[in-house]
C-alpha cells in the first residue's frame, strides 16, 4: 500500500571522528510509492543523513551516536551495506562513481552481480535501463571513464536499478551537470517511480528542480531537520526557499 512506511529516520545524530557532530536531530520519513527531496545548504548533513541509513557511515570514520532508523520495519542502523543492498535500499553515491576502466554494459552489469539473476532476466534488466536512458544504450561499449558527466551519472543510476532497488537513494545528482541533462535524469526518475512504483530519496541542493518532482520534502540546516512538508507547499513559498535553500 503507498502509506506504508518504508524508512524513517527519528531524531538521528552522527559524529565523524569521534569529534564532529555532523548530525543532531536528523527526523525524515519516506513511504511505499513517494519521491522524497531531502534539502539543504552546502554542509548541512544530507550526504552523511544519507550515507548513516545506508550503513556506509562507518566507512568514513563516522558514527550514529542516537536516534533510529527503520527500514522495512527493521532497526537497520547497525547493518552493512550489503545487507541493505540485498533488502533493497540501493544508493547512486555523490560523485558517481562508476568504474572507468570498465565499459558502459560492464559497469551497469557489476550493479546486478549481487543478485541471483539469470542471464535473461539481466539481460531484461538491461534492456529496461537502456530503455530509460537511450543514450546509454548508444554509449554501451565506451569505456565509463570517457563518457560525459551526465552519461556517468545514469550509468550509476542504472547500475544502482541493476541491484533492483525498492527505495533507491540518490545523492546530488545534479551535481555538474547541465540543465537538460538534470532534466532528463528526473525525468527518469519520475518515470521509475510512475511505472514501476519504486520509492525513492534524493538529496539535492537544486532545491527548484527537486522540489518539482518529489512527492514531499525535508529540510535539513545545520545537522537537524527544520521543515518538512508536501513540496507543492513548500514551492510556493518564497520564505522557505530565501532562509533555508539559499535563494529568493
Ligand atoms: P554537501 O552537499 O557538500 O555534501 P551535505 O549537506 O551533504 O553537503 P555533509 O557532507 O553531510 O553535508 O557534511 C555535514 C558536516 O559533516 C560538514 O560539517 C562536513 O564538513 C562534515 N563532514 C562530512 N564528511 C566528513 C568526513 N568524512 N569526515 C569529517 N567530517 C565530515
Amino acid at each position: 500500500t503507498i502509506h506504508e512506511v518504508l524508512l524513517s529516520l527519528t531524531g538521528v545524530e552522527a559524529t565523524y571522528n569521534h569529534a564532529i557532530r555532523a548530525l543532531s536531530g536528523v527526523s525524515l520519513t519516506v513511504r511505499t510509492g513517494e519521491i522524497v527531496a531531502l534539502l539543504g545548504a552546502n554542509g548541512a548533513g544530507k550526504s552523511t543523513a544519507l550515507k548513516a541509513l545506508s550503513g556506509l557511515l562507518g566507512a568514513e570514520r563516522g558514527q550514529i551516536t542516537a536516534g533510529t532508523i527503520v527500514y522495512d520495519g527493521e532497526d537497520s542502523a547497525r547493518r552493512s551495506p550489503a545487507d541493505l543492498v540485498r533488502r533493497g535500499l540501493v544508493q547512486v553515491l555523490e560523485g558517481r562513481h562508476c568504474f572507468r576502466s570498465l565499459t558502459v554494459e560492464e559497469n551497469l552489469i557489476v550493479g546486478g552481480l549481487g543478485r541471483k539473476a539469470g542471464r535473461g532476466e539481466l539481460r531484461r534488466e538491461l534492456d529496461r535501463v537502456y530503455s530509460l536512458f537511450p543514450r546509454l544504450r548508444d554509449k554501451r561499449g565506451a569505456l565509463s571513464g570517457l563518457t560525459s558527466g551526465g552519461e556517468q551519472q545514469m550509468t550509476a543510476i542504472g547500475r544502482a536499478l541493476m541491484a533492483r532497488p525498492r527505495l533507491l537513494v540518490l545523492d546530488e545528482p545534479s551535481m555538474g551537470l547541465a540543465p537538460l541533462v538534470v532534466e532528463s535524469i528526473f525525468a527518469a526518475l519520475k518515470a521509475l517511480n510512475r511505472d514501476d512504483g519504486l520509492s525513492i530519496l534524493v538529496a539535492e541542493q537544486n532545491s527548484t528542480v527537486a522540489l518539482r518532482h518529489a512527492d514531499r520534502a525535508t529540510v535539513l540546516e545545520n545537522g537537524r531537520t527544520v521543515l518538512e512538508g508536501a513540496a507543492a507547499e513548500l514551492r510556493e513559498r518564497d520564505d522557505v526557499k530565501a532562509f533555508y535553500l539559499g535563494f529568493g
